[in-house]
């Protein structure tokens, strides 16, 4: 019977071609369309491959992850709305009530956030302890500790954790450890190399790198975690929308060259800063003068991270006359785009905290986070040696 095309408000298919697009195509379709209840039965049987609903997977997504999983040497990963789902599925898809979690007390603000405030919420206990010293983070676990949360490298100070030391504390105490890569990306840093169990970006920053996607990402070694992870992600609705999954995967093009002219300019850019007047101190993990830049070495090789901080001698005068002169250098509470971006955490990030909170840390009113971009070198430094200039009245 030849069909009623009355009857065909969906469309019927691409045209034929012989020839195939170079790009990926976008899918928005939330629904996947089945010949018939067997044919759907053998794909949720796993016997054959296909979509039914785009909460639980499309392809976009599948395209993203299989490539962010081949930059960490992993399979499996998961693609979700941000970097905090995949914090949150990882916690929430692994932890029952009555679980402890360690983690380490400079994550990122709402990593901190959900560890302090919603995991206690819902029964599971939290521990924070600081992550350049294993010591610390074994004597924070307890019998009923099931999970590790560490960033490699911290923000804004740039400390960076004693990952071998927390590695084989995990591993002798059977305790899961979770790595959120964002920071140092697996062009610097591949965590599964070095111990952890479980992998975390938040995609939004450098991998998809134009700050125009929010999008996140987990995996974890074992396929049974994560599923549980993925069942978690999939329930509670930490869809990734198609666009952004494309958007992000067109990122991931530049990514090793993004990242390796980003990371060139940060360590430049603190060398440069290093030797200004009203400069009180430079942050950048590979400079001699890091209190970590040893552990850095041997853990990152000669790789390093496109995030560096300083102090202005003047506190938030200081500050306010820099950022004011800083012209086009987005005072932006992000990281990893391809312009420079300051940040300043008394102000943002760690305003929550006392001014002695903060003091303790080293985080004065004079203190910039910077997540360096692609600009020139050469124009990047002038530009912040006016600035540093201007900010000294
Ligand atoms: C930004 C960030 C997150 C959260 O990611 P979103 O995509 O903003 O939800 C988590 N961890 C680190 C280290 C981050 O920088």
């Amino acid at each position: 019977m030849t069909k009623d095309k009355r009857t065909l408000i969906r469309p019927e298919g691409l045209p034929p071609t012989a020839s195939w697009p170079v790009v990926t195509p976008i899918m928005p379709s939330v629904v996947y369309a089945s010949e018939t209840p067997d044919a759907l039965d053998a794909q949720y049987e796993g016997r054959v491959a296909g979509y039914t609903y785009a909460r639980e997977g499309h392809p976009n997504a599948d395209v993203l992850a299989r490539r962010i999983d081949a930059m960490e040497g992993a399979s499996g990963g998961t693609v979700m709305g941000s970097g905090m789902a995949a914090v949150t599925a990882v916690m929430l898809g692994l932890l029952k009530a009555g679980d402890h979690v360690v983690g380490g007390d400079q994550l990122y603000g709402r990593s901190l956030r959900l560890m302090t405030q919603d995991l206690p919420r819902m029964g599971i206990t939290t521990t924070l302890a600081d992550p350049t010293d294993a010591q610390a983070m074994a004597a924070a676990i307890r019998p009923e500790t099931r999970m590790i949360l560490i960033e490699l490298v911290s923000n804004p100070t740039l400390r960076v954790a004693d990952l071998a030391g927390i590695a084989q504390v995990a591993r002798d105490r059977g305790v899961l450890l979770v790595v959120d890569n964002t920071f140092t990306t697996p062009r610097a840093f591949r965590p599964f190399e070095h111990g952890a169990d479980i992998v975390i970006h938040s995609v939004t920053k450098l991998l998809a790198g134009h700050s125009d996607v929010t999008l996140g990402y987990a995996v974890a070694r074992d396929a049974a975690l994560q599923k549980a992870i993925y069942d978690f992600a999939v329930t509670t609705g930490m869809t990734a929308s198609p666009f952004d999954c494309w958007l992000a995967e067109r990122g991931l093009a530049t990514f090793d060259l993004r990242f390796d002219r980003a990371e060139a300019n940060a360590a430049h850019l603190a060398d440069h800063l290093a030797g200004l007047k009203g400069v009180k101190r430079v942050l950048y993990p590979l400079r001699a003068d890091h209190p970590d830049s040893s552990r850095a070495r041997a853990i990152l090789g000669n790789r390093g991270c496109n995030m560096m901080s300083f102090e202005l001698e003047g506190g938030r005068a200081a500050a306010n006359a820099f950022a004011a002169a800083a012209e086009g250098i987005a005072f932006a509470p992000t990281l990893g785009d391809v312009g420079t971006t300051l940040s300043h955490p008394a102000s943002s990030s760690h305003r929550a905290l006392t001014s002695e909170g903060r003091e303790a840390l080293g985080i004065g009113e004079g203190f910039f986070r910077v997540s360096v971009g692609l600009e020139e070198p050469g124009a990047l430094c002038d530009l912040f040696a006016h600035a540093a200039q201007a900010s000294q009245g």
